[in-house]
């Protein structure tokens, strides 16, 4: 018979927005290996997130698969709502999904280019945010780390000035947030990726974007998945228990 005290404690339950590839998909894995549950969700590309999903299952955690555009609110809504009914209520949510456009001036950006950022990258966050605030708020545990980017700081001219803001306000609401939800015991920080080597490059129109940038980089090269994947692990694990509204930068000196 198993008593109290023998009773293994329970596994967090973490979702991971955007976890089909890159980031996302390496934050997945590593906190599967860390003893999370795991949610991710795609958009577009299911294949690579049953993939991700099959890799996460092969480290003996559950994993939930959910297509929903972090740009829309009900499609936001109805993740919370089957991660939960599926897996059980979340202990940590990080809010990876993110958009860049083509890169350029911002003379040259159409507005359709420039909602799309702020939907996903801001509104869709605050969404997000909002949905686990209510649901951790009310169970008094949980904690949040928001994906932003060294961009933020750097203002990104000349390349993407409308994705740094955006990236800037998440900054904003992240420390504005763990303020409001530190009082009920949950922690809210963000990971500020300096140039990391995924396929996020290929959508603004430079696949080789990461390996070109590598002379400009104190580090001399870009970061790996992996190594933002361990600063979220790290902040979403009891090492962190006193850390709320930072940003941590893991950019190779940039
Ligand atoms: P990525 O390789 O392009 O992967 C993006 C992930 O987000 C994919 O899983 C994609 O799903 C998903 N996604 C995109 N739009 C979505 C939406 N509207 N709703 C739901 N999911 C969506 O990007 P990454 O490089 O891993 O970047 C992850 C995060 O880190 C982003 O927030 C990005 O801004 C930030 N970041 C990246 C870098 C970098 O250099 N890579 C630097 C700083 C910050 P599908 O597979 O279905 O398309």
């Amino acid at each position: 018979m198993i008593t109290d005290r023998e009773a293994p404690l329970p596994r967090p339950i973490t979702l991971v927005t955007g976890g089909s590839r890159g980031i996302g998909a390496a934050t997945a894995l590593r906190l599967a290996r860390d003893g999370h549950d795991v949610a991710l969700s795609y958009v577009r590309d299911k294949d690579a997130a049953e993939r991700t999903a099959e890799a996460v299952r092969a480290q003996g955690a559950r994993c939930a698969v959910l297509r929903a555009d972090t740009g829309q609110e009900a499609d936001i809504e109805r993740m919370f709502d089957e991660v939960v009914a599926e897996l059980g209520p979340l202990t940590g949510l990080v809010n990876n999904a993110g958009v860049t456009a083509p890169l350029g001036p911002l003379a040259d950006a159409t507005t359709e280019d420039l909602r799309r950022v702020v939907d996903v990258n801001v509104l869709g966050v605050l969404l997000c945010c909002r949905r686990a605030a209510r649901d951790m708020g009310a169970r008094g545990e949980g904690s949040i780390v928001n994906l932003s980017s060294a961009a933020a700081t750097l203002g990104g001219p000349g390349d993407y000035v409308h994705y740094a803001a955006s990236k800037a306000a998440v900054d904003t609401l992240t420390l504005g947030l763990a303020k409001e939800l530190g009082p009920v015991g949950v922690r809210v920080n963000a990971v500020a990726p300096g140039i990391i080597d995924t396929e996020i490059h290929a959508a603004s129109g430079a696949p080789d974007r990461a390996a070109q940038a590598a002379p400009g980089i104190p580090l001399r090269r870009p970061g790996t998945a992996e190594e933002v994947a361990a600063a979220i692990a790290w902040l979403l694990s009891a090492d962190a228990a006193y850390a709320t509204g930072t940003v941590v930068r893991v950019a190779g000196g940039r």
